[in-house]
């Protein structure tokens, strides 16, 4: 039987080739980073040539490299840094790392193709200063890209500071931090290729940023607590070998996925806007996202439905709820995705509609 087809890439990329050998020789090194003797100093010796690694990919210098556990705790750290004093803005179709990190903020709402119009930006920066702006560079549900330049540069004009949650933009879209002229920019290890276990925070030059978690003066002590270094050497590694060039060969196949879908009668959740080349939201009328998930993976190809909490539970997703939808399929096609992908997951997925539209059927599986 062929391997399952793992089509989920935005909750996790497959681990890289370039990050798995840099996790093995991190996890052969005993020293602590932090150590002036010679195991100390090869041990600081990977940490700073991940924090490099990553600088240059994402366009800032070293110095402005905070690592942290993960997506999640980047996005918790810009805000519990930026937030003091300012009122926050929110796009309505934010991860919930940031929408928990600012429980009192203004949400923003987006247009029916899930893009933040940037008139809507410039109005409710009119309505109170100082703020702090917090944008995804691309949605994690829908892929779809909010026009970022511009709407930098409106935060610009008001003087707001603006953090960009680019965890699942970076790698498959150009990105630069010292071109956006954002405050702060998170950064996942896990959605690039490398381990689960390392994030960072990008700072703009000079930003002073006080920890979230106090400790042993790490990071600059701007993160407390020993580096988790084989997880930050991934992602290094990963940083570097993720390059939007080659993410764009998957487009493709995406298209492809959807022109057939399309043809078969399903709507693409954001499909007019400019998306990441990855995903797809796909919704098939009538058809509950979680009873899709499940027949597909009973058929071997792996998706998710627009909202899968930790629990594993599917939850209403707030994302297509912005933009008036709901109950879509998450197709995310990871960097490795086979070629035959497309055809693999158009067999599944015809099948799958067909046996929901049988009469039989339809009343236990269909969504009301
Ligand atoms: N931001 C976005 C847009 C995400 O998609 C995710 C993870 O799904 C996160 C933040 C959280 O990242 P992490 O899983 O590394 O905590």
């Amino acid at each position: 039987m062929a391997a399952p087809l793992y089509l989920d890439a935005n909750a996790t990329e497959p681990l890289r080739p370039e990050a798995r050998q840099a996790v093995l020789q991190a996890l052969d090194l005993p020293g602590n980073p932090s150590s002036v003797h010679g195991a100390g100093r090869a041990a600081r010796r990977l940490l700073e040539r991940a924090r490099d690694q990553v600088a240059s990919r994402f366009g800032t210098a070293p110095a402005d490299v905070v690592f942290t556990a993960g997506g999640t705790e980047a996005n918790a750290l810009a805000i519990h840094a930026l937030a003091p004093g300012r009122r926050i803005l929110l796009g309505a179709t934010e991860h919930p790392a940031v929408l928990a990190a600012a429980p009192d903020a203004t949400h923003l709402p987006v247009r029916p193709d899930g893009t933040l119009d940037p008139a809507v930006l410039d109005a409710a920066l009119r309505q109170g200063l100082p703020a702090l702006v917090c944008l995804m560079a691309a949605n994690n549900e829908t892929g779809v890209l909010h026009p970022l330049e511009e709407l930098a540069a409106i935060c610009r004009r008001h003087g707001a500071a603006l953090h960009v949650d680019a965890v699942q933009a970076a790698g498959r879209v150009p990105l630069d931090a010292a071109a956006l002229g954002a405050d702060t920019l998170a950064l996942s290890g896990h959605k690039l290729g490398g381990p689960k276990g390392a994030g960072a925070l990008l700072l703009r030059p000079g930003l002073a940023v006080a920890p979230l978690i106090a400790g042993g003066g790490q990071e600059r002590g701007r993160r407390g607590g020993t580096e988790p270094l084989p997880a930050i050497a991934g992602l290094g590694a990963a940083a570097a070998a993720a390059h939007p060039a080659a993410a764009a060969r998957l487009a493709p196949l995406r298209d492809a996925i959807e022109a057939f879908c399309l043809a078969q009668g399903a709507l693409v959740a954001g499909g007019g806007a400019p998306r990441l080349p990855n995903t797809s939201s796909l919704i098939l009328p009538g058809a509950a996202a979680e009873t899709q998930v499940i027949a597909l993976d009973l058929a071997g190809v792996q998706v998710s439905a627009g909202a899968a909490c930790s629990s594993g539970k599917v939850g209403a997703s707030h994302v297509l709820a912005a933009m008036g939808l709901q109950g879509a399929i998450r197709v995310s096609l990871p960097w490795d995705a086979p070629a035959d992908s497309a055809e693999r997951f158009t067999a599944a997925w015809s099948a799958m509609r067909s046996r929901l539209s049988r009469p039989a059927l339809a009343g236990a599986r269909l969504a009301p």
